[in-house]
């Protein structure tokens, strides 16, 4: 779910691009298999549904890719998987989301929604436009629904759940050991699939880095050949996000031994534990000023928890608990247009609430 980087304007920021419109493709050529993710929407002229045949007594996979347009990895395994013209075991149901995000090499144009955030309360057009998505979704039995996302920082690979029934916990353990359930936004694409089949979201890690394909490809290829999913979950580690840190907008700051001293410098090295339990009382940050003044945490109801996390000891900005950091990020843009870092911390499956549907056995 990596954010935006500056955009290049194909649109003039002060309009908006037209609502999209769903295309269906029934027949897929496939010359599609070998087309850069730039130049989709040039190709299929928007949005598109694809379908792949497959065994017809096996379910078919929903697959939703590009929802972000600068997130590539998952259009990058389907073409390695369907390049050939191989027909995979398992039939597919595709969603090609914002192909024209895609095009300009961005997450979403300028002045139109964030395509995972449009699938419950959107703006009439968006609405529209995800409900008639929604609609060939229900209108099929499925096995399961993937949507595939790049992300930023260091961080191991690890689905996002919606909802923590077997099923979705059986499907996100088949992508890694650990997965995160999250509440909000509810209004994200998952959320809205889970209704019909088990649903996850997975995170592939870095945009443009090989090994984010290569786990996408890994993903696909073992889904779709499978005749049956494993419903098995006993290794799965499950962690709930607890909040987001933000640094406020008018403070300057710099990630310690880099750059020039700034009013607030955040410790080094905190990347490389996302994913890792931080103990209370560790160091997170170092600045004169009073450390509310410069970082806020908000919960996942967007309430300033930041005194439940943090407290300060002189200069020093401390852990006021044990956490699991995720998504710490080292890109100043990425702090700035989305957030420093999630805190996150282990969930018992004892306490996970299964509901929903029965385990993905097809
Ligand atoms: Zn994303």
């Amino acid at each position: 779910m990596a954010a935006t980087p500056s955009i290049p304007g194909r649109y003039d920021c002060n309009m908006s691009p037209p609502a999209p419109r769903l295309r269906v493709l029934e027949h897929v050529p496939d010359s599609l298999f070998h087309t850069p993710a730039r130049d989709l929407e040039r190709v299929l002229g928007g949005p598109t549904l694809l379908r792949i045949a497959g065994e017809q007594t096996i379910l078919p996979l929903f697959v939703s890719t590009l929802l972000h347009g600068n997130e590539t990895s998952g259009w990058t395994a389907l073409c390695r998987l369907l390049g050939r013209g191989d027909l995979p075991r398992r039939p597919l149901l595709v969603f090609l989301g914002n192909v024209a995000a895609a095009a300009a090499g961005v997450r979403h144009l300028p002045g139109e929604p964030d395509f995972n955030r449009i699938w419950k309360n959107a703006d009439p057009p968006y609405a529209a436009f995800a409900a008639s998505v929604l609609n060939h979704v229900v209108s099929e039995p499925l096995a399961a629904a993937i949507d595939l996302h790049n992300n930023t920082g260091r961080n191991p690979h690890y689905s996002v759940l919606t909802d923590l029934s077997d099923a979705n916990r059986s499907l996100a353990y088949l992508f890694s050991d650990k997965a995160v359930y999250v509440e909000e936004p509810d209004s994200v694409l998952t959320r809205a699939t889970q209704q019909h089949c088990p649903s996850i979201a997975v995170e592939l890690g870095p945009i443009n880095d090989p090994h984010s394909d290569d786990l996408a490809e890994d993903l696909l290829r073992r889904v779709t050949a499978a005749p049956s999913l494993t419903p098995s979950h006993d290794g799965l580690t499950l962690y709930t996000s607890l909040a987001r840190v933000h640094i406020n907008p008018d403070v300057a700051f710099s990630f310690a031994g880099t750059g020039p001293p700034a009013p607030l410098v955040l410790t080094g090295g905190m990347e490389a534990v996302n994913f890792h339990a931080v103990p209370r009382h560790t160091e997170f940050a170092y600045t004169q000023r009073p450390f509310q003044e410069t970082i806020q945490v908000l919960d996942p109801g967007h309430r300033n928890v930041t005194d439940q996390f943090f407290y300060q000891e002189g200069p020093h900005v401390r852990f006021a608990r044990d956490v699991v950091p995720a998504m710490y990020t080292t890109d100043p843009d990425v702090v700035r247009q989305d957030c420093l870092c999630y805190l996150m911390a282990p969930l018992s499956p004892r306490k996970a609430t299964p509901t929903g549907h029965p385990p993905p056995v097809q």
